[in-house]
Order: structure tokens, then sequence, then C-alpha cells
């Protein structure tokens, strides 16, 4: 990639883009705006709109509880079975349901109690903090009987393969990780963990939340156990739109949920009292799913497919290179460190700055500059570079409008003190 930082070349990378139409296709009420915070809140499909529309009017109001029968009762699995294209899975081997920390929750049990002689847990302190939570519930409701390993990154960027690889033995349970983690944007190598894992007679849960729609997953072919994911960041479900959840084929009639809900059951309209896991993914199902917010993401993930994945990845990875090219010759001279892998093949589609003024720059960015970034404690200016509408025009004023910022010192009329929600 050229190293010309001109906008007029970042206008002609664009005319250059095969998915420069889709951009069209999402809905821009303010296009002065850069929106760099796709990979925590993707933005809205047009059609969702719409389809949003149709699904109250027609599905709620007019159809009401004769839904449940044409739509409703289907639509985790109808929706997980399309999710499942974009990751590689199959038919019958993703559900949508819940969040996707309940979803590790179901996941993380199910596990654990399956490799019930173990004692260690071990994941990373790159990981999103719910997860980690969530182990650490867990545990405790299990007595604090197992270990809870937990990988330090001393970079705080990556953990290396070897690194992981070293600390799973043979009284690993479970092995539970982002693949893309949420900070730095580091991407681990989930085939050959999983590989390894499996060796020791681990198993491995992946956490997709910020790789689905982003880079290329392969679950069946990295033999993986199972994984969740959300749908609001890069899938533009919309905010809340509910999690899903993959669990392998041949691991769906040993594995059992630890929610024991309706929706779980064999014939949840049978109302009998007695539980009886259904004999495939629906087991980990929980209660009534929230009907109206799946169905609208069903229309972020329609889109994801029509555009497919290898062409998504393939902006990804150009726009990431475009911005470090960026980084390189306009932000490191300013006093920024790259927070990022700088190899692609260890990176995601998310990109973060580093400065010791990275939450008050981050400020200016959003108050001054019409510029949507996130911040991450302590010092990440966070960059969501999503392929279905960044454009390079986008990256290229996104780094021109940090630089206004930090040479002009906007900045330094806020405080240090933080907002609660970055
Ligand atoms: C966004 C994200 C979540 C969010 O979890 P919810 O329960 O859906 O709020 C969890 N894990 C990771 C790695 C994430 O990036």
């Amino acid at each position: 990639m050229t190293t010309d930082i001109t906008a007029d070349h970042a206008r002609s990378l664009d005319m250059a883009d095969p998915l420069r139409q889709y951009r069209d296709r999402i809905f821009n009420g303010d296009p002065s705006m850069v929106y760099m915070d796709g990979n925590s809140l993707g933005r809205l499909p047009i059609k969702s709109i719409e389809n949003a529309e149709n699904i109250v009017k027609e599905q709620w109001g007019n159809a009401l509880i004769r839904s449940w029968g044409d739509q409703w009762f289907d639509a985790p699995i109808r929706i997980g079975d399309k999710i499942a294209k974009l990751i590689g899975a199959s038919e019958g081997e993703v559900a949508v349901s819940d969040s996707t920390t309940v979803n590790l929750y179901k996941l993380a049990m199910s596990a654990i109690w399956l490799n019930a002689s173990r004692k260690k847990i071990i994941t990373d302190d790159l990981n999103f903090p719910s997860d980690l939570y969530m182990l650490q519930g867990c545990n405790y409701f299990l007595g604090n009987s197992r270990q809870l390993i937990v990988a330090h990154a001393k970079d705080g960027m990556k953990i290396t393969t070897q690194q992981m690889i070293d600390l799973i033995d043979e009284d690993t349970a479970l092995v539970t990780l982002s693949h893309v983690v949420f900070k730095s944007g580091y991407m681990y190598d989930v085939k050959a963990i999983t590989e390894h894992a499996h060796k020791k007679g681990a198993l491995v849960l992946w956490d997709l939340s910020h790789a689905v729609g982003a880079v290329k997953v392969a679950l069946n072919e990295w033999n993986v156990d199972f994984a969740v994911g959300c749908t609001y960041k890069y899938l533009n479900g919309g905010p809340g739109s509910p999690a899903f959840l993959y669990v392998r084929k041949d691991l769906q009639e040993k594995a059992l949920s630890p929610i024991w809900g309706w929706f779980g059951d064999t014939a949840p309209f049978s109302f009998d009292l007695k539980y009886r896991p259904a004999a495939n993914i629906r087991r980990f199902l929980t209660g009534t799913p929230p009907v109206l917010s799946m169905q609208t993401m069903e229309t972020g993930v329609d889109l994801m497919l029509e555009v497919g994945m290898d062409r998504l990845r393939e902006k990804s990875e150009q726009l990431s290179t475009y911005m470090i090219a960026l980084f390189d010759k306009r932000l490191a001279p300013l006093g920024f460190a790259l927070g990022s892998p700088r190899e692609t093949t260890s990176r995601g589609s998310h990109i973060s700055f580093k400065h010791p003024e990275g939450y008050r720059i981050n400020r200016s960015l959003i108050e001054d500059m019409n510029v949507i970034p996130d911040f991450r404690e302590p010092d990440n200016i966070r960059l969501g570079l999503t392929p279905l509408y960044t454009s390079y025009l986008d990256v290229w004023e996104c780094v021109d409008r940090i630089v206004r910022v930090v040479s002009g010192k906007h900045y330094e009329k806020f405080p240090v003190d933080r907002l609660t929600v970055t």
C-alpha cells in the first residue's frame, strides 16, 4: 500500500472500492460526521427501518399471537443458520439468544461440567471485562473449586500463540478467549490454540464479538467446540439486538445448558412439567426471545451475506493498513504510539492509538471535530474500521482531525476527569 497522504489519494481509493455502493445502503443523517465506532454499535441499514416497521405492524399488530407459529418460534434458528454462514459453521449449529454474556455463561458452565474432573479455566487479561466477570461468577458458584488462570499481556496488546499454548495442560477444562481482543484489535490464531487445547483434552470457547463480520472465522475448519458473539457491532443488528451461540454438532447431545428454560425443552408448547432438553442446538435457548429486535437484526445479517465475508475482510485489511500508513506519517510524530499489531494476520478491524492525553483528545474529537471514536482506558483512542461502510476518506478525515486537535491543542480545555460512558 502506498504512503501517499493526500485527501485526493483517499478519494481515489474510494472510487476504486468494490464495496463503495454499500455506503448508500446505510442511513446517514450527517455526512460531515466521521463514524469510527462500528465495532461498538454498527450503523443503521436503511432497509432495517422498513423491516422494523413491517415486523411491528404486521407480525405484532395484525397477526398477533399467530406470529409465533408463522415466524417467531423458528427465528432463533433461522437467523442462526444465516450467521453460521458468516463464521464457517453448519446449519443447526448456531442459535440466536440472550446477550453475549449470558451465552458465555451457558457455554462455559456446559464445558466446565463436561470436563468436571479438570481444575483449570484459562483466559487472558485482554479479554472483555464481562467475559472475566462471568468466569469469576461461574467459579464462585462452584465453590471456587476451579482455578481461573488469567494470562497477562506484558505489552497490553497481545499474547503469543506459544505463550497461550504453554498454559494449557492435562488439567485444563476450558480455554476461553476473544478471537479479536477489544482494545488492541489483536487477533488470536484460533486454529493453533484450539488444536493444542484438544490435544490436551481441553475444550475451547471463543468470543467472536469483535470478529464476526470483520475477519475470517472458520469454526468448522478449526474444529471449535463452542463460540458466542454479538450482533450489534459489525453485523449492524441495532442496539441491544440479541447475541448468538455456536455448539459443534457432535457436542450438542452431550453438552447441557445450565439454564433449563422452556425454550430449551423438546416441546415448549406441550407444557410438560419435567424438563427434557431438546436434542439439538435449541437446548441452549432459555426463555422468550426478543422477537422484534432479533428480526430487525436479521436485515443486517442479510446485508453482510449479500456482500460476502471474503470481500469484507479484504477491505477491512486494506482500510487498517491504510490507516497505519497515515499513522506513521502524521500521528507518530505527535507523540502517538500504535496500540495494535502491525501484521495483518494478527489484526482485527479496529485500531488503537495511544497517547498520554488520549482521553482529552478523544473528547475533543467528539465535541469539536464531529468524529465518533471511543476511548478505552488508560490511553487508547479506539477506531473501528467497518468494511461495509467506512470509506478511505473517513480514515483520512479521522487522522486529519486528530492532527488538528493535537496541533491546535483543542483538547486542553477539557478536564481529565472521566465521564461515565465513553
Ligand atoms: C461487546 C462484547 C461483549 C458484549 O456482551 P453483551 O453481554 O452482549 O453486552 C462481550 N464480549 C466481548 C468480547 C465483546 O466485545
